[in-house]
């Protein structure tokens, strides 16, 4: 039995390399030269709707197979762990994702929810997503709705209330009594009080 030239893993009768394969993937991995000629063999791939299908079903493939044998899990884990720990917990790294997170939202709710009031965004977005309304058939929907609520709170309101509101400096009187005198606008003893 040959063992490997890296590492003490036997190697089967008829290897070539004289590395098992976990040490020969390490080899070729970091080679810079294999590495580009990879990448460019998978942006070659993912450059056509047919590639990219490919690549999917490949990795849906070894997400249902590879990912899940319990060593392969626990070094995927592992590896994720690493990764926040020396990449995602920098403080310049957080500070890009929150800011790129944060400008993105604020596009979203710029763009296409403006009109709506913050208190009916999640219904809006309930009757587009779960129910499969039509975006503009929602919006006249929710519309409708808070056209017909403030109507409805400004009927309900009671003598009080209105009053309430006019000592707030919230409401004007709206006389639409128009008392007019039938006498021109002056009088015999000269004021023209009765013209302003
Ligand atoms: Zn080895």
């Amino acid at each position: 039995m040959k063992t490997c030239s890296s590492c003490p893993n036997q190697l089967g009768s008829r290897n070539k390399s004289g590395r098992c394969r976990s040490c020969s993937a390490r080899a070729l991995n970091a080679c810079p030269h294999h590495a580009a000629k990879r990448a460019a063999g998978i942006a070659r791939a993912a450059s056509t709707p047919e590639g990219r299908a490919k690549l999917a079903a490949n990795a849906r493939k070894l997400n249902a197979t590879y990912w899940k044998e319990p060593e392969n899990a626990v070094r995927r884990s592992e590896h994720g762990k690493h990764i926040y720990a020396t990449v995602l917990c920098r403080p310049d790294v957080r500070e890009l994702n929150a800011a790129a997170v944060s400008v993105a939202a604020k596009r979203r709710w710029k763009s296409y929810l403006s009109w709506c009031p913050p208190e009916h965004r999640a219904w809006y977005q309930h009757l587009v997503r779960s129910k499969h309304v039509r975006a503009a058939e929602a919006k006249r929907i929710v519309l409708e709705h808070v056209a017909s609520e403030k109507a409805r709170r400004k009927a309900e309101r009671t003598f009080e209330e209105k009053l309430a509101l006019l000592e707030q400096g919230k409401a004007t009187v709206s006389n639409n009594l128009r008392i007019r005198s039938p006498e021109p606008s002056y009088s015999l003893i000269g004021n023209s009080g009765g013209m302003l």
